[in-house]
């Protein structure tokens, strides 16, 4: 009989599998899982040599799968200042002078997780208010999103953009009647020239674009890289991830990963797109091919494609069919026309390519689904598992269309105004009717599709019991608008089996079999007889990445 190197015991498993959904006990062998059963069906797999956790009744579940994040800069944001909760100009202006006497920002001190109202409901920030916290020193506030950043005069300045500067469509260095920036930058391409101040020189923020570095950065910058994307491992690992799936990529960043796995072996599996952008040739998904063929490794692979239908609801640059509340003639824009999507999706899928569109607007979300059906008319019905990121707002008539066609809702439980962020301003921006179809889970789910979960980090905050207590306890935003929390089960599906599922891999991970990938996460109690509110003051007290201890809580 085989010998486990861990047995879990005393445990509350919750194993994701229909056939035995509940055990007591759990053994791993190399990276598998040997056995799960109970206590006494494990005796014959332990030895001397083996690991005994003692689970002291708490709940242990499949590794968590996140299946949105950005692991590069969500690392690089570990070390900057962070502005989330900070509200109202003294708050603000306190926390950034505090931080620039340190003196640890070289180039521009980029606060992030600044709120597009932090200054108070209807107050623009502009370069000038920014003026007055910090004047001679470059500041940038970066939205929580990541698709806005705000600048003062001295950044603007160092980064060449105070006189404005032309952007490719769908990005823009707002300017002012006097023809000087006003310090709102919307969109990568026109906040590009203040990352570059940073120490980084923005690269963290390349493959949210598609581009490479545009020289090899040289050994001790590489270095340096490598040390942000394994802090950003080590965060995720814990918080209970085991995978993740990057919703940017670039060769450069697959090239860091690989060489962390060939160094010490990536303590979280990751997964890495090819990002299409507008006006690309579709040869250029010859790239998407050459990634696939490189990194096809239980621990790196880079099978999918990622691109960005629309922006965000907060700038209006989500694409919508009706104008926005407030500002006649303004509906958002797609970064892609409608053919030239087809021809896109239609390609991916005769590649075999999965793909990943972020569209949140009802319109961008409407052109999504109609590629793909494009793309199931052109090569046949296939399991594509095509997906949709976000998907904040929805048209009714587009709602069975998930089902139908087979793509996966890859949504994002903290990202609901009313869940783990206010209801401004987004319901006044949207309206109540359209604020009804929005975040629809139970509505999507309830329609026959599969949803998968995810944080979307460093958007949101990375914790996967934040998001599972987020689609447990989310209220409805006003009378009528509907209920649309989700059970504990299909929380923690979202977590596990169903991102196991976005990424065809749903009979070897997110489920605890014998013969699955030995990725587990033990959590310090019981998640089923916790009150849901407080399931996100539950810890992980260990995770196991391919039958390897990534993180215990209190070890050091
Ligand atoms: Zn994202």
């Amino acid at each position: 009989m085989a010998t486990a190197d861990v047995i879990i015991e005393n445990a509350s498993i919750l194993t994701m599998d229909p056939d035995n959904p509940r055990a007591d006990a759990i053994a791993l062998a190399g990276g598998t899982i040997l056995a799960v059963g109970s206590r006494g069906d494990m005796a014959g797999f332990a030895a001397p040599s083996t690991r005994r956790i003692d689970a002291a009744g708490a709940s242990v579940l499949p590794g968590f799968i996140d299946s949105h994040i950005h692991l590069f800069a969500g690392g690089a944001q570990l070390r900057s200042l962070s502005l989330a909760g900070v509200t109202g100009f003294e708050a603000i202006a306190k926390a950034v002078r505090e931080r620039a006497v340190k003196k640890i920002d070289p180039g521009v001190l980029v606060a992030e997780q600044a709120a597009y109202q932090m200054f108070g409901d209807g107050e623009t920030i502009t370069r000038q208010l920014l003026d007055r916290i910090l004047p001679d020193y470059p500041l940038a506030l970066f939205a929580g999103d990541h698709h806005t950043m705000w600048a003062n005069t001295a950044a603007l300045e160092a980064g060449g953009i105070l006189h404005g500067r032309q952007t490719p469509a769908g990005s823009e260095i707002v300017v002012g009647p006097d023809g000087l920036a006003t310090g709102e930058l919307r969109e990568f391409e026109a906040f590009a020239p203040i990352t570059d101040l940073t120490p980084t020189g923005g690269r963290e923020m390349l493959g949210l674009m598609g581009h490479e570095p545009k020289s090899p950065p040289n050994a001790a910058q590489r270095a340096a890289d490598i040390g942000i994307v394994k802090q950003g491992l080590a965060y995720c690992a814990s918080l209970g991830v085991t995978s993740f799936h990057n919703m940017d990529g670039n060769f450069y960043q697959l090239e860091l990963l690989e060489e962390i796995d060939r160094s010490e072996g990536l303590i979280v599996r990751g997964r890495v797109p090819f990002r299409m952008l507008p006006g690309m040739a579709l040869s250029e998904l010859d790239k998407a091919v050459e990634m696939r063929r490189r990194w096809r490794s239980d621990r790196l692979t880079a099978d999918f494609v990622k691109m960005f239908m629309d922006g965000v609801i907060e700038s209006t640059t989500a694409d919508m069919f009706e104008d926005y509340n407030g500002t006649p003639g303004v509906s958002g824009f797609s970064y892609f026309e409608q053919d030239e999507f087809d021809a896109i999706s239609i390609e991916c899928d005769r590649l075999g390519l999965q793909i990943a569109v972020h569209a949140i607007g009802d319109a961008a979300v409407n052109r999504t689904l109609n590629g793909y059906q494009a793309s199931r008319r052109a090569n046949g019905p296939r399991d594509s598992r095509h997906r949709i990121e976000h998907i904040e707002m929805l048209s009714p008539s587009d709602l069975p269309r998930f089902a139908e066609l087979g793509v996966i809702a890859s949504m994002q439980p903290t990202h609901a105004p009313g869940g783990a962020y206010p209801i401004e301003p987004i319901l006044s921006m949207v309206g109540r009717e359209r604020m009804k179809t929005g975040y629809a889970w139970r509505t999507i789910r309830q329609s026959g599709a599969r949803l998968a979960f995810s944080s979307d980090w460093p958007v949101a905050p990375l914790d996967p019991l934040l998001g599972i207590r987020t689609a447990l306890v989310r209220q409805p935003a006003f009378e009528g608008d509907p209920d649309e929390r989700q059970s504990l089960m299909d929380s923690l599906a979202g977590f596990t089996i169903d991102g196991a599922f976005s990424e065809f891999q749903e009979t070897r991970k997110g489920i605890l079999k014998p013969g699955a990938m030995a990725d587990v996460v033990v959590l310090s109690g019981d998640i089923e007889s916790t009150p849901p509110g407080d399931v996100d003051t539950l810890k992980v007290a260990a995770t196991i990445c391919d039958g390897r201890i990534t993180y215990e809580r209190g070890a050091t």
